[in-house]
């Protein structure tokens, strides 16, 4: 890399006067159940004590069972890390890919850009593409869009790439994308700093205040 085209991207790294930190809205923590909540599920079921269960078998088929229930009852009550398969249109189940092709998302996705101001919250450049922290059906449905962060081709390749390279976990994406959005926040923040101390020097100079921290998006 030259010097020229070094001082460019480093530029192009700089956020502009309105750009906006970005939230990441909490996650719900999923529900526990309760000692009784698991007898119960292992009456329904036919699930019998054991004497020694060194591996915890019996209570991870309860706790599985007992998930099972309660998501069938309540399908939006649990945090979802990914999806293959989608079932939220009367049509029936349909696959991520065609989800991704439907008109539902095009306003969904439309929506979060237009919000965000078409700015990648990892990096500032220009977003194309929305990343979901949650697959339950709420979030597919277009009624809590808290949990879709808008981000650049770029910014959302290094958030999966995690992903596909070393292990598998929702954890890693999580823990990349907060690392890249701190940053960007950080950023930001010390480009606003830097730019109300000029304008304390020179007040003549002064132009509008940055306004209150944002978040990407809102639950509808
Ligand atoms: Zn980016
Ligand atoms: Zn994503």
């Amino acid at each position: 890399m030259n010097n020229d085209v070094a001082k460019k991207s480093r530029k192009s790294r700089r956020p502009s006067i309105d750009a906006r930190p970005t939230v990441l809205a909490d996650i719900p923590a999923d529900p526990e159940p309760t000692d009784e909540d698991l007898e119960r599920i292992s009456v329904k079921m036919g699930i019998k004590k054991v004497d020694t269960d060194p591996l915890n078998t019996r209570r991870n088929t309860l706790l599985y069972f007992w998930k099972d229930d309660l998501q069938k009852k309540l399908p939006d009550l649990f945090h979802v890390e990914f999806v293959d398969f989608i079932d939220i249109f009367p049509e029936g189940i349909i696959n991520y890919q065609h989800y991704l092709d439907s008109n539902l998302w095009a306003e969904i996705w439309n929506d979060c850009l237009t919000r965000a101001n078409h700015r990648c919250a990892g990096c500032g450049r220009k977003a194309t593409q929305v990343h979901h922290r949650d697959y339950r059906p709420r979030v597919l449905r277009g009624e809590d869009r808290s949990p879709l962060v808008v981000l650049c081709r770029s910014c959302h390749s290094k958030v999966h790439a995690v992903r596909t390279k070393d292990s598998k976990s929702w954890e890693d994406c999580e823990r990349e994308l907060a690392r890249m959005v701190n940053e960007y926040n950080a950023a930001i923040i010390a480009s606003q700093l830097a730019k109300d101390n000029e304008d304390k020097k020179r007040p003549w100079r002064r132009t509008r205040a940055p306004g209150p921290v944002m978040s990407v998006t809102d639950k509808v």
